[in-house]
């Protein structure tokens, strides 16, 4: 059976051009950047590459590249550098609708006596800057905002929101893991003072990194030992994933249009085709404001985990969009931060698109999917129930 991938957002298949560029720094390749010999500095070079391409797709400059081993620890070294480097400012602001990356951490430093404050989102996600405004202090260390959601594909204005924060003084992170590679980033322009990717997310493995950290921001590393990436992160450079890393940039670069153009419009004609076929069927989020691959549509009367385990016979690779918390199926943080009705934010299915995609995929998609609807509903015991205040949604 062939596998129709629409689970990008959980990871992506690695470039084909990707695995191309790795394989020698498996093999022959293997001396390390640091060395001082020629057959080290040759491998240190290709590093200096990667950097480059990376700044480029990011509009950086390559010392503001600092390679880690994955998003969540860009988005950790972001904060705790903040917080390392202003020891008298005990207050962060966040949102409810954060990766756990981010929110586990603010958790854990509520708990440690930091003061936290988590904006809320409306029915579609969205944030409102005069509250996000109004929650910076004068003791706030960092504001770190999400880019884009990787549940709802929320676009954040992360522009506004970067300016409001340099003109009262506070340090910008965002989490850009969602976003880079799909939107158009230019650090020249983007007010940010950290930016957090990963890899997997862009065509490259899993286990690789960035924190983007603007030129002349007070930094303290989180790992110590060794004086590799100029003594912010100490530990040998994971090379092979670098040059990896460095490869996707390129390519992302290269395809950045391709994804606001046929990976948009295959989205959207699988959004239409499935929500026009299937009724009490919405779309979760901000559809003004999206990344160009996402869709979250809620089923009224089905939970997702049956629809995912339905569409996996039928080879189809998707999310729900609940937790499985302490047993039971909770609908997940971010729907719940949006007020999506119970009945809705259990049959809620995220739909997520790469370059990869193809038009038949998605037919397919179209033509299979609405039934499995149609089966569980047959059975379902939400049937009947009321839903709360589904119109207001
Ligand atoms: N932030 C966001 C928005 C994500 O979607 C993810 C991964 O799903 C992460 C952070 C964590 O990235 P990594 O898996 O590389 O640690």
């Amino acid at each position: 059976m062939k596998t129709v991938y629409l689970d990008n957002n959980a990871t992506t298949r690695v470039a084909p051009e990707v695995v191309e560029a790795m394989l020698p720094y498996f093999s022959d390749l293997y001396g390390n950047p640091s060395s001082m010999h020629t057959f080290g500095g040759q491998v240190g070079r290709a590093v200096a590459g990667a950097r480059e391409q990376m700044a480029a797709l990011l509009g950086a400059r390559p010392e503001e590249i600092l390679f880690t081993s994955c998003g969540t620890e860009s988005d950790s070294t972001a904060i705790l550098s903040a917080l390392a480097t202003q020891p008298d400012k005990k207050h962060i602001v966040t949102t409810r609708v954060e990766h756990p990356a981010v929110l586990a951490l603010c958790q854990h430093l509520e708990r440690r006596g930091y003061e936290i404050t988590y904006l809320g989102v409306d029915f579609k996600g969205r944030l409102n800057p005069d509250e996000y405004a109004a929650a910076l202090r004068g003791d706030t260390a960092i504001a770190s905002v999400m880019f884009a959601n990787n549940e709802v594909g929320n676009v954040y204005p992360i522009q506004q929101l970067a300016e409001i924060a340099r003109e009262k003084g506070v340090l910008f992170h965002t989490d850009a893991v969602q976003a880079v590679g799909k939107i158009p980033m230019d650090m020249t322009t983007l007010p940010v003072d950290f930016l957090s990717l990963s890899g997997h997310k862009l065509h490259a493995p899993k286990g690789i990194g960035v924190l983007y950290i603007r030129k002349g921001t007070r930094f303290r590393p989180l790992l110590r030992g060794g004086h590799q990436e100029r003594g912010r992160r100490a530990g040998t450079e994971n090379v092979p994933y670098i040059i990896g890393l460095g490869m996707a940039a390129e390519l992302a670069a290269r395809n950045i249009d391709r994804e606001q153009s046929h990976v948009a419009l295959l989205r959207d004609r699988l959004e239409h085709g499935l929500v026009n076929a299937v009724p009490d069927a919405v779309v979760n989020g901000d559809t003004d404001s999206r990344l160009p691959n996402t869709s979250s549509i809620a089923f009224k009367y089905v939970e997702g985990e049956a629809i995912l385990l339905m569409l996996d016979r039928l080879g189809i690779c998707a999310s729900s969009g609940s937790a499985c918390t302490s047993g039971s199926l909770e609908p997940s943080h971010v729907l719940r931060a949006m007020g999506v009705p119970f009945t809705y934010a259990h049959g809620s299915v995220r739909l997520s698109l790469s370059r990869y995609t193809t038009a038949e995929e998605i037919d397919y998609v179209i033509r299979e999917f609405p039934p499995v609807i149609e089966r569980l509903r047959a059975i379902s015991p939400f049937r009947g129930e009321q839903g709360g205040p589904a119109g207001s949604r």
